[in-house]
């Protein structure tokens, strides 16, 4: 473990919140791509958590504060925010001057008196954390679009629903234990419907069936997809991918959708060319499991609006982010 003691974070207190600058060089916001997670998202808290449903604020901040020092388990965002990481450094390899990079910041309902210990365990693994930002509201989401938030990654479905609805691309992790090893290319999957697209499509298939749907399709094959929830998330992420050729890029982009090819690809395939959204495979299921494919890829992150495609890829330990459609 590493001594943190000598290095006390820089506390700044505001109205009402603490954020705490750690020594990782600040990004600017404008030109990196900001992603915040809760520290239940990134750390695997699910006892203290309990502890915190069961005895009170004042018994958890008790436990977090006797146990400071002591690392926290990584949770299933965890890897994800070390490949952005890792994407940084060859960011910054191949221009030392580089603005647009990954910058990551936990945004916390913990006090910081419980939240020095995930100041303590972020520094343990190294993670490169720009700003802890421990909010004592209870809508902790008002922050994110003056924090230039583009992802938000929570384990709390309120807070997700609040974000999407501040119209930040936002999902739902889950709390998995082992989560898959995966490769130090940062690996992204997208569902398509209701993620990258809007639900346009898939309403008609819910109201009218399939073979109304592929109708809808085929008669407005021209005409692009609305955009869906994850999308700026996607398009900031996709800037960032258009720096590296294909060869040798330390990201790669999947789309794996339940739509079929044949019927029903053409507009999908269109809509993110009119995007300019370059995605290096895509996977077109037609209805069929998406975990098998998902074993081959192993993401560091899924995002699906099917419960039944998530509960599918945390079956096999990819780490998995629902987008609700449902909020
Ligand atoms: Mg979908």
């Amino acid at each position: 473990m590493q001594d943190t003691s000598s290095e006390v974070p820089h506390m700044e207190r505001m109205e009402d919140k603490v954020i705490v600058n750690t020594e990782v060089k600040q990004k600017d916001p404008k030109e990196a791509l900001v992603i915040a997670v809760t520290t239940r998202a990134i750390f695997d808290l699910e006892e203290e958590h309990q502890l915190f449903l069961a005895k009170g604020k004042e018994e958890y901040t008790k436990h977090q504060k006797t146990n400071e020092d002591k690392p926290l388990v990584a949770g299933t965002a965890f890897g994800f925010i070390k490949a952005v990481q890792t994407v940084n450094k060859k960011l910054l390899e191949k221009n030392p001057e580089e603005k647009s990079l990954f910058d990551v910041i936990v945004l916390s309902n913990n006090s910081p008196e419980s939240g020095m210990r995930i100041v303590n365990s972020a520094k343990h693994y190294g993670l490169e954390i720009s700003r802890f930002c421990f909010v004592s509201d209870e809508d902790s989401t008002q922050y994110l679009q003056s924090l230039s938030v583009k992802l938000f990654l929570s384990a709390d479905r309120t807070d997700v629903c609040n974000a999407l609805k501040r119209g930040v691309s936002a999902a739902l992790i889950f709390q998995q234990e082992d989560v898959q090893a995966t490769s130090m290319e940062l690996r992204v999957v997208f569902d398509g419907d209701s993620v990258l697209f809007s639900d346009e499509t898939d309403q008609v298939f819910r109201s009218k069936g399939l073979d109304e749907a592929v109708k809808y399709e085929k008669a407005m094959e021209a005409i692009p997809m609305g955009q869906g929830p994850i999308l700026q998330f996607a398009i900031q992420l996709g800037k960032i991918r258009k720096k590296f050729g294909q060869e040798g890029s330390p990201i790669r982009t999947y789309l794996v959708t339940a739509r079929s090819g044949r019927d029903m690809g053409v507009r999908a395939i269109r809509t993110l060319r009119q995007w300019g959204l370059i995605i290096d495979e895509a996977f077109f299921m037609d209805g069929a499991p998406k975990d098998a494919i998902l074993a081959q890829i192993q993401p560091h992150i899924f995002f699906d609006d099917g419960v039944h495609n998530i509960k599918g890829a945390l079956d096999i330990g990819i780490p998995s982010a629902l987008v609700p459609c449902d909020c």
